[in-house]
């Protein structure tokens, strides 16, 4: 099964594959195969815009925000992320990428100049030290990976992108507070997101 496009709660979403770097003790994918009633593991990832574009016209979404999320790290196929966004820009569509950060470190390039066609970039912070991020996301990219999550964020703003950082409630007001630092000090706004504990992921 093959779901590139899905409604959740009103909204249209784009899953592009089911890769990601990172394996997050908190993560979804641990406990089951989609959303609600919605398979998200992809039998093939799109070789292009096309198939994901006919899965989006078949939604028959009216208008509104299209969200580039999970299953997998969107970013991980940024061949088909790119051409899918600028084409549901240029119909008017609001995007927004939900992602892990970790773009630049997975394509081996600053991939932030490749993103202008999302009206939001939403990026994972999940705590406030690289020995807390990967203690928790347990990142192929090591210790490196939380500067990495930073840096990306930095070049998205430095781009003009609307940029903001994101960490779930259950790790406490004190770090919640000090990530709230962190961000403050980058100029980038911080979203305190309720844990979801079920296969379920409308943020
Ligand atoms: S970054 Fe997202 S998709 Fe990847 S393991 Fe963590 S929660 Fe799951």
């Amino acid at each position: 099964m093959n779901n590139y496009a899905y409604m959740l709660d009103g909204k249209a979403y784009i899953n592009l594959t089911n890769k990601c770097s990172n394996a997050c003790t908190f993560c979804i994918r641990n406990t089951g195969g989609g959303v609600k009633d919605t398979v998200l593991w992809l039998d093939n990832e799109p070789a292009d815009e096309s198939a994901v574009l006919a899965a989006f016209d078949g939604l028959s979404y009216g208008c509104g925000e299209v969200v580039f999320c999970g299953y997998g790290e969107p970013t991980e196929n940024m061949k088909v992320l790119v051409p899918v966004a600028r084409e549901l820009k240029r119909r008017g569509y609001t995007t927004r990428l939900n992602t892990n950060g970790l773009g630049s470190l997975v394509n081996g390039r600053n991939i932030a100049p490749e993103l202008k066609d999302m009206d939001v970039v939403s990026v994972s912070l999940n705590n406030c030290t690289a020995d807390k991020y990967l203690s928790v996301t347990r990142s192929s990219f090591g210790s490196n990976a939380f500067d990495g999550v930073l840096d990306f964020a930095k070049c998205c703003k430095s781009e003009g992108l609307d940029v903001i950082f994101t960490v779930v409630d259950v790790i406490g007001e004190k770090d919640i507070a000090n990530c709230k630092k962190l961000c403050d000090n980058m100029g980038i706004p911080l979203r305190v997101r309720k844990y979801v504990a079920d296969n379920y992921n409308g943020a």
